[in-house]
This record gives C-alpha cells, sequence and structure tokens, in this order.
C-alpha cells in the first residue's frame, strides 16, 4: 500500500522543499514529491529529512574494542598505530561466527541511530579461529550482511584480500583468519561473498585489497580484473612506516606506485592517503579516484592529517567513514576533518567551491555523493522518484533549529549538532530509528551484551 509522509522540510539539490510531501509505493520508493500533498497523509512529521549518512569504510568488529586501547599499563613507552593493532588482532582471533554478528548488528543499530543509512564493511576476518575455511567460505561476510539486514542499514560488502604480513613477508599467525593465499582463493572468496548478498535487497559487493603491504603486485593485479564496475576499496598511505617500507621495496611511495603501476580511475575509493607528496594529490584529484577520510580513528590512531585544501582545488572527492568506530557521529567526523584544516591552514573556510560557500551543505554533498560512489550507487540526485526514501530527520523543534531559516539549518546542524538532534532515521520509506529508539533495540542489545560477556574482553 502506498503512504505519504508529511516533512516541515526536505532538503533537495536545490534548496529546501518546505514542506515536503513524500508519497511513497508499499516497498518505500518514491513515486512522488512535492509541496501539496497527493492524497491523504500517513504520518505528519515534525522535522526536516536530509538524506541518509554513508559510511564508507567499517571495520565493525572493532567497535567491541572502543576504548580499551586507551589504557596504557605502561604509560612510558610508545603506544602507536601498531601497538594499537596488537590488541586488534586480539579480539580479532576470538570472536565466533554469532558473537561477530551479534556486535555488528549492536553497531549498525548505532549506526541508524546517528543517521547513516548505508555503510561499506571492509571485511577481512574470513576464516575460523584455526584459519580454516567455513564449509561456506564467506560464512563471517554473510554474518555481516544478516546484521545489516536485522539492523535495517544497507551494506555494501567488501570482502578484503589480505595475503601477506608485510612487503615481502608472508602472513603472521595472528593473521590466519585473514588471508586468501592466491588471487584464486580471493576471488572464489568474492564470488560466496557475492552470493551472500543475494538475500537482502539493500546488499552488494566491492573489491578490497587490504593495502600495498598485504597483497602482492601479481596478484594485485588478477585481482583488479575482475572489478569490472565495482568499487574498489583499499587502505593506503595511513602510516609513515608504511610509506618508508613501500619506498624500501618498491623505490616509490604507495599512491605514486599504485597510480604508476595499475589503472586507477573513479571506481577506486582509497581509504586514508594520509601521507601524499603534492604529486600524488594530483595524481589521485585527475585519475577521478576518490579519497575515504575517518577523522575520528585517524586522530585516535596518531594518523596525521590529510592534505583537503589542496585536493580539493584540484577538484579531488572525498567520503567519511567510521573505520575503528571509536566515533560514530557523522557531524563529528566532519567537523573534525575541516577543525584540523582550519587549524594548520589558519582559515576558516575550508568545505567551499566556486559555486558553494555554505560549509555545513559543502561537507553533506560531499560525503553524500562520494560516499554513495563508494556503494557502487551513482544516483547524485539527493532525493529522487524511483529511489528509496532513506533518510534522517532533523528534529525541528531544537531551540536551533526551531528558530532558524531553511538556509541555516545544515550549517546549523553540523557546526553544532549531534545525534539529540535527530527525531528519527528511515530506510526504505520505514522508520528504522525513531525517538532516540532503535525498533529492535531490546533484543539488539541483549544479544550485544551476552557475546560481550562471553568474550570478556571489555
Ligand atoms: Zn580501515
Amino acid at each position: 500500500m502506498s503512504k505519504v509522509l508529511k516533512f516541515e522540510g526536505l532538503l533537495t539539490n536545490s534548496g529546501w522543499l518546505c514542506p515536503a510531501y513524500v508519497k511513497m509505493d508499499e516497498d518505500g520508493n518514491i513515486i512522488n514529491l512535492s509541496q501539496t500533498t497527493p492524497q491523504e497523509v500517513t504520518e505528519h512529521v515534525n522535522g526536516y529529512a536530509i538524506p541518509g549518512f554513508q559510511n564508507a569504510h567499517s571495520h565493525s568488529f572493532q567497535y567491541a574494542m572502543s576504548g580499551l586501547a586507551e589504557i596504557h599499563p605502561d604509560p612510558t613507552s610508545q603506544d602507536d598505530f601498531w601497538s594499537w593493532r596488537e590488541t586488534m588482532y586480539n579480539i580479532a582471533l576470538s570472536m565466533n561466527p554469532d558473537q561477530f554478528e551479534h556486535i555488528a548488528t549492536m553497531l549498525y543499530a548505532e549506526m541508524l541511530s546517528h543517521g547513516y543509512t548505508h555503510v561499506a564493511e571492509f571485511h577481512y576476518v574470513h576464516h575460523d579461529k584455526d584459519g580454516k575455511r567455513y564449509a561456506n567460505h564467506a560464512e563471517m561476510g554473510e554474518r555481516l550482511v544478516s546484521a545489516a539486514q536485522t539492523a535495517g542499514i544497507g551494506i555494501t560488502l567488501v570482502p578484503i584480500f589480505y595475503q601477506k604480513g608485510g612487503f615481502g613477508q608472508g602472513p603472521v599467525e595472528k593473521q590466519r583468519r585473514f588471508i586468501s593465499a592466491t588471487a584464486q582463493d580471493y576471488l572464489d572468496l568474492l564470488v560466496s561473498s557475492e552470493q551472500a548478498t543475494q538475500s537482502y535487497s539493500k546488499a552488494n559487493v566491492g573489491l578490497g585489497i587490504h593495502s600495498l603491504r598485504a597483497v602482492d603486485e601479481d596478484s594485485i593485479r588478477t585481482a583488479f580484473a575482475e572489478a569490472k564496475n565495482l568499487p574498489v576499496h583499499i587502505h593506503i598511505a595511513e602510516q609513515l612506516k608504511e610509506v618508508a617500507d613501500c619506498l624500501d621495496f618498491y623505490k616509490q611511495r604507495p599512491v605514486e606506485w599504485l597510480l604508476n603501476t595499475f589503472e586507477v580511475n573513479q571506481n577506486f575509493h582509497l581509504v586514508h592517503a594520509t601521507h601524499l607528496s603534492d604529486s600524488e594529490v594530483t595524481g589521485i584529484a585527475q585519475s577521478g579516484a576518490h579519497v575515504v577520510l575517518c577523522p575520528s580513528t585517524e586522530g585516535n590512531l596518531g594518523d596525521g592529517i590529510f592534505p583537503l585544501q589542496s585536493f580539493q582545488q584540484q577538484g579531488g572527492k572525498w567520503s567519511i567513514g567510521t573505520d575503528s568506530h571509536i566515533g560514530l557521529n557523522p557531524l563529528e567526523e566532519l567537523r573534525i576533518l575541516d577543525y584540523g584544516q582550519r587549524l594548520t591552514t589558519h582559515r576558516r573556510n575550508q568545505f567551499i567551491s566556486k559555486t558553494n560557500g555554505d560549509t555545513g551543505l559543502f561537507g553533506v554533498d560531499m560525503a553524500l555523493k562520494a560516499g554513495r560512489k563508494a556503494m557502487g550507487n551513482s544516483c547524485e540526485s539527493y532525493f529522487e522518484v524511483g529511489q528509496p526514501l532513506d533518510a534522517v530527520v532533523i528534529d525541528a523543534q531544537m531551540p536551533l533549529i526551531a528558530t532558524s531559516r531553511p538556509e541555516h539549518i545544515l550549517s546549523t546542524l553540523v557546526y553544532s549538532g549531534d545525534r539529540s538532534h535527530f527525531m528519527g532515521t528511515i530506510v526504505n520509506g520505514d522508520w528504522k530509528v525513531k525517538a532516540g529508539h532503535h525498533l529492535k533495540q531490546d533484543d539488539v542489545v541483549s544479544n550485544f551484551k551476552k557475546s560481550l560477556a562471553e568474550l570478556s574482553i571489555r
């Protein structure tokens, strides 16, 4: 049965539609968008709808360790990305498929309540605790799809090709759950992963290489040949040590080597790309490849600051991701990204283009469009007839929103808002989160608590 939601306003590519009546078919696809109602209104929503945020980089299991790597038994020792990784490996080795699914379901429910409606899962925990394949090669990926379906978020499952422990080195014991020894093993996994997405209409697959240090050149080439039109995700140049190791091994910097060795195009989503030379910044922008920035995780891990201003001036496009999930708030991701740039350049106008001086709108627009591409979704309309209604709704009763003209709402939200500003999140026309409460909150939380108790890591 069709239904009509009335919003105080709805953000379109040409500005706010106020009020907005959205008519949908029974699957939640938009069949009419207008300022007057085509039929009786099903629900009056006292809020402003904006497109759901796209979370372009996630390792769901790492949610379980949020905050744990902040305890330093020896405060005088060096703690960095590589010591954090040891904690992460120990957790990755300990989870069974049920626990893995329960943690992901909790995380995805939390993502929805923060306004994300789609996630790209950069997934590399493929095998059992001994490193043996499950009977279903994509068992763990299937669990992620199931978690997304239970929570009600869209998912792009990106099974990750992870082959080695470092440039020219075999894998270490602790990486045994991640490993595809050959390109053929990985391609088998990709096929199984694609099958795992068939049962959920909001799931699809991408192709992923863990990093240049984790897969050899020939195997990357074989995998890329199979990418066809899939989005391609790869961690790159996150850490200075990784840049130094790449220079040692390939005599080129990571992004330099990638651009010189493969045909990099707009289907590529380079995760982090923190440490770049000027010519690498230009090279990424000219290739049309996107970068995926994860500001809260990059800050937490002490990675460094991406050269955003120069990249944007050359037409570079970026999305956001929550990566380790130390932060889950898309507004905070945008703010940390912007403020890192302001603090280092002493200029306030970072999120602007020649045609758009509204920084809140610029940040939301960039993260949305590049984020959708990271999911293999080329739709650039915020909302469009024929597309599902996937939206986060800003509460029109929040004091600063209630007193703002529509053109000030987005910047007010991005720079002063938090989760309490959202009255709910809608996917395919249905509320998944309403009044801060996920529809399956009690079950999801109870399974999460049970699994965390079993794991005894917190
Ligand atoms: Zn990552």
